[in-house]
């Protein structure tokens, strides 16, 4: 069988991050240029409360972020561009994300993703912060509630609490399990994730690895009914669509189902 060149990115970030280059449009002449059929826009969420503002845009901002989406869908009839955001799930939250993002300002779908994590009645960042057994499995609780919560189309880097927890051993084990059985049941897909593959590796114990993807938990997949998607979560306009077929190698090579998301797009 041959494969097919995937065409389609459903997570992209903006300057508005405060970490990533450049604006909506950019990111579109780019996915033309590359050949993409689908660019979705998934900047980190506004937060009603501008909670973690030092990763994301300004509640404020949102109706700009709206209209140069709105806009750079209209310059690049040729591509299909999805609204969306990045999110982190919290019960305050779910109205927001529900009744303002997918309601009022129409998004197309809603990314879920734990970049931090509630434990022992705070937050944590889960980079540097999923380090113990403790953590791994407060991000874990975290993770499946966010699936439960039914707002999300997929889960970025499931396994992002491998920037931290070095070893795979039984508590990895354990908090894969739990999220693979959560996504079957919840038919929520998992995200193999490109911009871990271009980020820088990491030392561990068991050598030189990507923070993520984790291979370990890719293959443990298998065993489970999931479905996974590749994204390149780009944070330049360069990156549209970097590594997207290395982490779709992944799948492949674990004998994974890639998922299909066209629902998502207009009609
Ligand atoms: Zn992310
Ligand atoms: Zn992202």
């Amino acid at each position: 069988m041959t494969d097919k060149k995937i065409t389609k990115n459903y997570h992209t970030h903006t300057w508005r991050c405060k970490h990533a280059s450049q604006d909506v449009d950019a990111y579109c002449k780019a996915a033309v240029e590359r050949g993409l059929s689908v660019l979705g826009i998934s900047d980190h969420t506004a937060l009603p409360d501008n909670r973690w503002d030092h990763i994301r845009m300004d509640i404020d901002e949102l109706p700009a972020y709206c209209e140069a989406v709105d806009q750079a869908a209209a310059s690049h009839p040729q591509l299909t561009v999805l609204k969306s955001a990045e999110c982190e799930y919290a019960e305050e939250y779910a109205s927001f994300f529900s009744d303002t993002l997918l309601g009022e300002l129409q998004f197309d779908y809603l990314v879920g993703a734990a970049h931090f994590f509630p434990i022992e009645g705070e937050w944590r960042g889960t980079y540097g912060g999923a380090e113990s057994k403790k953590a791994l499995q407060a991000y874990t609780d975290y993770f499946i509630k966010s699936m439960q919560s039914g707002l999300f189309a997929f889960m970025a880097h499931p396994d992002l609490f491998g920037n931290s927890y070095l070893q795979w051993d039984e508590n990895t084990k354990a908090a894969s399990h739990d999220i693979f059985t959560a996504a079957a049941e919840l038919k929520v897909p998992l995200e193999i994730n490109g911009y871990g593959l271009r980020k820088p590796k990491i030392d561990t114990p068991e050598g030189m690895r990507c923070m993520y993807p984790w291979l370990p938990f890719w293959e443990m997949a298998s065993d489970y009914n999931i479905e996974y998607i590749v994204n390149s979560d780009a944070h330049h306009p360069r990156d549209v669509d970097a590594n997207i077929e290395e982490a779709a190698s992944i799948g492949r090579q674990f004998g994974l189902t890639m998922t299909d998301l066209s629902h998502l797009e207009p009609q």
